[in-house]
């Protein structure tokens, strides 16, 4: 069995295979859905092609289900998710809204992975990942 991908505030399941679908906003106002792969390390985006984010353009992330934001507490260009390995441990998921910029951390425990070329860009304070 594989992880599933739950929103922090229904628990509700994102994922479907090995996809998760959020909705997102642009700046502008325009909506739309985008598919992420559930694989950490693995950029692939799929979008409605007038949706078409620009690069460096960040979306703002929705669960869904219950349309609450997915906006983390500490870094506004970053969204956080629960990930739910098969064993039942949860452990947090963060990864930026900018398109095109891969920084991608998995808080496990005390500890913090981090995934993707520009991972530096963001300092990620081991405290405020624990709330
Ligand atoms: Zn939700």
């Amino acid at each position: 069995m594989e992880s599933n991908y739950l929103c922090p505030h229904c628990r509700g399941y994102l994922n479907i295979g090995d996809m998760m679908i959020f909705k997102v906003k642009q700046p502008s106002g325009k909506i739309g859905l985008i598919i992420l792969h559930t694989d950490i390390e693995n950029y692939n985006v799929q979008y409605n092609g007038a949706y078409k984010p620009t690069e460096g353009q960040k979306s703002e992330f929705y669960c869904p289900l219950c349309g609450k934001s997915l906006e983390d507490k500490a870094h506004k260009d970053l969204a956080r998710i629960v990930m739910r390995s098969a064993d039942g441990k949860d452990s947090a998921i963060i990864f930026s809204k900018i398109y095109g910029e891969h920084a991608t951390y998995q808080v496990v425990g005390e500890d913090i992975l981090s995934f993707g070329e520009q991972a530096k860009r963001y300092y990620l304070d081991p405290d405020w990942f624990k709330s």
